[in-house]
């Protein structure tokens, strides 16, 4: 009999989240229903929208119940199979959850190809990470040639794959991060145009230094108080792409709003929530449009792997320290 390790949710935390808000067991799997298939589980998504499935309340998605497994896109083989759509040695992409195998229906998953790239891409530049670098920005942030496109959480996931697609767009790109070894990279890497490292400088100056003309697209991954920074150095006719607020995410208070809105009024501005599932009909040609890019080198992706399933509850806040430098997956 196959046992399967888990992790389930236990309670739900205040502020950051801690292994005593998971319960990890060992479970054997039962025999396989009709229409379902078992998954090996090979790389976990690790994405801070994790810390807001565990809170309760309204949100794009029903959050995660407790005693159930822990939410988790991720890659894997499919190595049992009643279901007509998947066969034994199938790669698929899908909501596998934290845990060894993931065995029931397959509903929404897709399969991806190893041969073609390896399965880690498959949750960075070609996964939910890419398609939210791309629709956020093309679709919400609608850059023209010429523009400045600010990007906060530059150096992470979904922001490191904006920005390079902003300079395929013949934009302008600042960057901003926390750290010099980031910010040289968005530079010497990435070929930003202009960097901000918030955790050494005040970044109202360091946007009036980059962004002379002020900031046409902004694209938000942080919230908080570099939101309100750059609220206050819009330009005309700006576009704020409102696609995360990680520094709000493990608040014990209200989250902080922005002061400085009135920006938007005075610059006929607008700002727009995003939501990458709202474009999953397009993810195919943008999955296309991205391999593209990836192949003549236009765009690179970096992911931060981490081995063992163990470590599952300490890697994911690693986001929240900034510890992650690239698109954080668990290696199960
Ligand atoms: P990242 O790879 O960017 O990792 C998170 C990074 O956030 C950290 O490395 C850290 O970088 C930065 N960070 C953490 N805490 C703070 C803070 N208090 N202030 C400023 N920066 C902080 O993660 P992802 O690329 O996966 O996600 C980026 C954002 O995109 C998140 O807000 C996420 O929720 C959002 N998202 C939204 C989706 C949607 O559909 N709306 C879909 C997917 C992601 P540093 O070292 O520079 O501080």
């Amino acid at each position: 009999m196959t046992t399967n390790r888990q992790f389930l949710l236990a309670r739900r935390p205040t502020g950051a989240a801690t292994r005593d808000d998971f319960t990890y067991q060992e479970q054997p799997l039962a025999d396989l229903a009709e229409g379902q298939v078992r998954v090996k589980n090979q790389y976990l998504s690790l994405d801070p929208a994790m810390r807001g499935w565990m809170n309760e309340g309204k949100s794009y998605i029903a959050p995660v119940g407790l005693g159930q497994v822990m939410r988790a896109l991720g890659v894997g083989e499919v190595v049992e199979s009643r279901h007509p759509g998947f066969a034994k040695g199938d790669f698929v992409n899908g909501a596998l959850g934290v845990q060894d195998y993931f065995q029931g229906e397959p509903g929404g998953f897709y399969k991806v190809d190893p041969k073609v790239a390896p399965l880690p891409l498959y949750l960075s530049a070609l996964g939910m990470t890419g398609m939210t670098a791309y629709f956020a920005l093309l679709d919400t942030g609608a850059p023209k040639a010429g523009d400045t496109v600010v990007i906060s959480g530059a150096a992470g996931a979904v922001g490191s794959i904006a920005g390079q697609i902003a300079k395929v767009k013949g934009c302008r790109v600042v960057g901003i991060a926390g750290g010099k070894d980031k910010c040289q990279f968005l530079m010497d890497e990435l070929g930003f145009d202009g960097v901000i490292d918030y955790k050494n400088e005040d970044v109202v100056a360091g946007l009036k230094r980059e962004c002379p003309k002020g900031v046409d697209v902004y694209f938000d991954n942080v919230g908080g108080d570099i939101l309100d920074a750059v609220l206050s150095r819009l330009a005309l006719r700006a576009r704020v792409v409102i696609c995360g607020a990680i520094s709000q995410y493990n608040n014990k208070t209200a989250i902080k709003g922005p002061a400085n809105y009135l920006s938007l009024l005075v610059n006929r501005a607008r700002m727009e929530g995003f939501v990458v599932i709202d474009h999953a009909a397009n993810f195919a040609s943008a999955g296309a449009e991205m391999a593209g890019w990836l192949a003549k080198g236009q765009v690179k992706s970096k992911e931060h792997i981490v081995e063992g399933l163990q470590t599952f509850p300490e890697t994911l806040m690693k986001l929240f320290s900034g510890e992650n430098f690239g698109k954080l997956i668990l290696k199960v």
